[in-house]
């Protein structure tokens, strides 16, 4: 194995344990390239013991302090970055790019944990005479942050910066996939200063996301992955009365106007589906073509000539996803469907083993076929043609999931009737991946996120702290109303 065996981060150190594990490999060549712990309840229970002895003390110290380390910790992952980036593509598979950019989110998400003590100043006012309001911010104790595997560096730190400057201490469960990422996040979080216990990791799959759902000592759980999982989470971890706030799949909807930029389009269209071999629940997943767009879509056919498999394509995470993608691609073309560029049976000279799929655009596709409803996951993009505005907003209505929507139109009428009536948490016009950045938060709708709020920016505040209202008198007039 080309890495050494992944352990648990408990309490400052990497701990070996009696533990099944599972090989971890890398998707662009099948080869094993670790293995990873299927950690047990026991492990969930010696992290929140370590969590809460080390809460009193973080959380006592000014937000200004605690962001101390946040400063040096976006300063690491700078200094870090070929090395993170290296990580990310062994294990996720992503290309250089790719990765690349990932890290350079994981830096931004820190740079907001870094403005928190400018924003979460709290409210006072003099509310009767000498008798004053205030609101201040406390953390919620002992948090829980479950990844997916599709971002292993930035997804974990959509939660990390924030959760913890807000003065929380964290146990994160990476995605069993992808673990080796998190555990070079615990090796900077320490060298920035981070004190013991305050981030652990503890690695797994379903035994130990139970675990967490189920422990008296955790107070909040954020959870990104599947809509499946993500309703189980949610489920779970309510009925055990605490806060969960569950992001889970997509089905993302881009409407073309046959006005729109044909170039700008057709080229934001296919990095829309393909970057990250179509492995972000911001992909686009269905174009929704109104009226005559044929000039547009003969240009996304070109496009989809300049993704290249193993070179600015990476591949899927495993041989079943390959699987799956390529038996819903079937599936479309025996219902009826025009396949214009087919991924299908990919092999990437040199890289035989590897998990690749081609860039695959499926046209003529309607709105009953199971490819037209259900999360792909892969760089598939199928086109559902309608007549009229209308008709296509009704395809995208009809989405249980409501992650993302663009809207690619040179009419800024349509494109604010589009942004009003979409059925999305995050709608875009003339944006293929329409990702808020900081300080806006991310957060879809519908099924897409279960929970009240939004998992970054100033949304995520609410999510990982809870307000206490003050009232306070400290004049001794009497007979002015009932508060003096
Ligand atoms: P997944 O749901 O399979 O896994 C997510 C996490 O849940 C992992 O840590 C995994 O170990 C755990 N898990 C898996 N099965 C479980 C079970 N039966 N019980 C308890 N825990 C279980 O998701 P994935 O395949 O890792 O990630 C891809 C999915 O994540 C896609 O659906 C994608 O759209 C979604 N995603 C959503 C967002 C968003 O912001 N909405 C962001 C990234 C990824």
């Amino acid at each position: 194995m080309k890495y050494p065996e992944v352990r648990n981060y408990l309490a400052g150190d990497f701990v070996a344990g009696d533990h099944r594990y599972l090989d971890v490999s890398n998707p662009a060549d099948g080869s094993v390239i670790s293995r990873v712990p299927l950690s047990s309840r026991d492990d969930v229970d010696r992290a929140v013991a370590v969590a809460r002895k080390a809460f009193p003390a973080w959380s006592a110290l000014p937000i200004k302090e605690r962001v101390q380390v946040f400063y040096r910790y976006r300063a690491l992952l700078e200094e870090n970055i070929e090395e993170l980036t290296a990580l990310v593509t062994e294990e996720n598979g992503k290309v250089y790019a790719e990765a690349k950019a990932e890290i350079l989110k994981s830096m931004e998400l820190t740079e907001f944990a870094c403005s928190l003590p400018q924003i979460t100043a709290g409210e006072v006012l003099e509310v009767s005479r000498g008798v004053e309001c205030r609101i201040e911010r406390f953390p919620l104790g002992v948090v829980a942050s479950i990844a997916p595997f599709n971002f292993p560096n930035m997804v974990p730190n959509w939660t990390i910066p924030n959760a913890i400057a807000l003065g929380n201490c964290l146990i994160l469960k990476p995605s069993e996939l992808v673990p080796m990422s998190a555990n070079r996040i615990a090796e900077l979080l320490a060298e920035a200063g981070l004190p013991e216990g305050v981030f652990q990791v503890v690695h797994g799959g379903r035994d130990v996301v139970e675990a967490i759902c189920d422990h008296s000592g955790i107070e909040a759980i954020s959870f990104v992955g599947s809509t499946k999982i993500a309703k189980l989470v949610y489920r779970r971890g309510s009925a055990n009365l605490k806060r969960v706030l569950a992001l889970g799949g997509a089905k993302n909807h881009l409407i073309v106007m046959p006005d729109a930029d044909p170039e700008m389009t057709s080229s934001n269209v296919v990095a829309s589906m393909s970057g990250c071999a179509g492995q972000r629940c911001m992909a686009a997943s269905v174009m929704v073509a109104v009226s005559n767009t044929d000039h547009i879509i003969q240009r996304m056919i070109d496009h989809a000539k300049t993704v290249v498999p193993g070179e600015n394509l990476g591949p899927v995470i495993s041989a079943e996803a390959k699987k799956r993608i390529e038996r819903y691609i079937t599936e479309a073309e025996e219902a009826g469907a025009k396949v214009l560029v087919d991924g299908r049976n990919t092999v990437v000279p040199g890289k035989e083993r590897g998990f690749y799929i081609g860039p695959t655009i499926i046209d003529h596709v309607t709105p009953d076929m199971r490819i037209a409803q259900e999360e792909v996951f892969g760089p598939v993009i199928v086109i559902i043609r309608t007549s009229d505005l209308d008709q296509a907003l009704a395809v995208e209505n009809a989405s249980p999931y409501g992650n993302a929507a663009s809207v690619f139109t040179e009419s800024g009428a349509t494109a604010r009737y589009v942004m009003e009536r979409a059925s999305a948490g995050m709608v875009g016009v003339n944006v293929g991946v329409p990702v808020p950045r900081e300080p806006f938060s991310f957060g879809g709708w519908n099924e897409s996120r279960f929970g009240v709020g939004d998992i970054t920016g100033r949304g995520s505040i609410e999510f990982w702290t809870r307000s206490k209202k003050m009232t306070t008198k400290w004049n001794s007039e009497h007979g002015v109303n009932w508060m003096s």
